[in-house]
């Protein structure tokens, strides 16, 4: 284990989240409360650890993308509401009913499965109503055309049995993007949403949970709050726009110097020779590859921090480690821990440069790298997600 930890691990600092969790609300206001985006086990930071702080911190609920990752929460314990993003099938009702998770519901064909599944298992499912205004993945459209026809079938869904409508939300494309057209058109899904709620109100139903703010929204427009608001990335201190709200990235991925070599001046570094030293090098050997979940496209791109400097990596990154140049950092020893993301060196640069978004490459942080927890400066707890190690 102790070796484990030694190789490759990611450090969760729990008060960064609390900072950006403070900030955040502070931004939205008192009206609009926290729905905190675990999905994709907290965005590769360690779904249970990342709710069990939200929660205290005060979070209204949580949102996960499937019903494995409401069962994982539930299991240890996490008591708060959970809302499933996506698609379930309609017979793990009795699952959902279980767990005693929200589900959305983006069609009147799904709301009419779910409704007749949890008649039969006599409960009663939670729900939220999914509006498609303008994103084209989930939802009742909302265009122009199709407006009225969703809007009675909404009606129609609120009266179906087994269903407890309790709230409705939509999702925005281009919220992050601060062109002109971009904003127009967040605007236009903003209109659409609030003039769907108005017309459902007119006709007596009323959502107690009515929601739309992405973290682009949070940034962007934070009058868009309603009554709850829903940050998925900059919850984590990290994307294009989190430094520009002083947020603080929550998870380091570090590994260390494994060896140290001296190469001539020719000399080929690793798979395919796409690196030839230039002069006599000292290579560092690091413990990391593609399998812990740094990407191959950050071949010859990426680099990582070290107390003594930044070290370019050299050639292709390999399975289960990768080489970088310490030829200018003459201090730098074998066994020195060293940064390939966070605050010294943000995983928003490394994404810009493998052609991909933040939330990718922490997505990607693997099951075989170790989570530890910190707190007030202090390991509070640690996740060995390998079994058996
Ligand atoms: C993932 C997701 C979010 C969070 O998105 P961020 O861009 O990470 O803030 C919010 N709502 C829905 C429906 C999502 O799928």
């Amino acid at each position: 284990m102790e070796s484990t930890l030694r190789r490759t691990w990611a450090e969760i600092d729990l008060d960064a989240l609390a900072h950006n969790y403070q900030v955040l609300c502070g931004r939205m206001g008192p009206a609009s409360r926290f729905l905190g985006v675990v999905k994709a086990d907290a965005y590769g930071h360690g779904a249970v650890e990342i709710s069990r702080t939200l929660a205290e911190l005060g979070a209204a609920c949580l949102a996960v993308s499937n019903i494995e990752e409401a069962q994982e929460l539930r299991e240890a314990g996490v008591d708060l509401p959970i809302l499933l993003l996506g698609i379930t099938p309609a017979d793990q009702t009795a699952r959902l009913l279980a767990c005693r998770v929200t589900q959305t519901v983006w069609s009147e064909e799904a709301a009419r499965a779910f409704s007749r599944e949890a008649e039969r298992l006599g409960g009663r499912l939670k729900v939220h109503i999914k509006l498609d205004t303008g994103m084209s993945r989930l939802g009742f459209p909302c265009d122009e055309k199709q407006f009225a026809r969703s809007r009675e079938a909404i009606l129609r869904v609120c009266g179906l049995p087994g269903l407890e409508a309790e709230g409705i939300f939509t999702h925005f494309a281009v919220s992050d993007e601060t062109d002109g057209e971009s904003r127009e058109y967040t605007l236009l899904q903003h209109r659409r949403f609030v003039r769907m709620i108005q017309a459902l109100e007119e006709r007596g139903v009323r959502f107690p949970l009515r929601h739309c703010a992405n973290s682009g929204a949070v940034v962007g427009y934070s009058r868009f709050g309603h009554d709850l608001f829903r940050p998925g990335i900059i919850t984590y201190g990290i994307g294009h726009q989190a430094r520009e709200l002083g947020l603080r990235p929550v998870m380091t991925l570090k590994t260390v110097i494994g060896a140290i070599r001296e190469l001539p001046a020719g000399a080929s570094v690793s798979y395919g020779r796409t690196f030839r030293t230039v002069r006599d090098s000292r290579v560092g050997v690091l413990p990391i590859g593609y399998a812990d979940g740094l990407s191959r496209a950050l071949s010859n791109r990426w680099r990582v921090w070290t107390p003594c400097g930044f070290a370019p990596i050299l050639g292709r990154v390999c399975m289960d480690m990768c080489m970088v140049d310490l030829t200018g950092l003459p201090q730098a020893a074998q066994g020195d821990e060293v940064e390939v993301y966070g605050p010294h060196n943000s995983v928003n640069d490394a994404a810009q440069l493998a052609g991909t978004i933040a939330y990718e490459l922490t997505c990607a942080v693997s099951r075989r790298v170790p989570r530890i927890y910190y707190r007030g400066g202090r390991e509070v707890s640690r996740e060995l997600l390998l079994r058996g190690v």
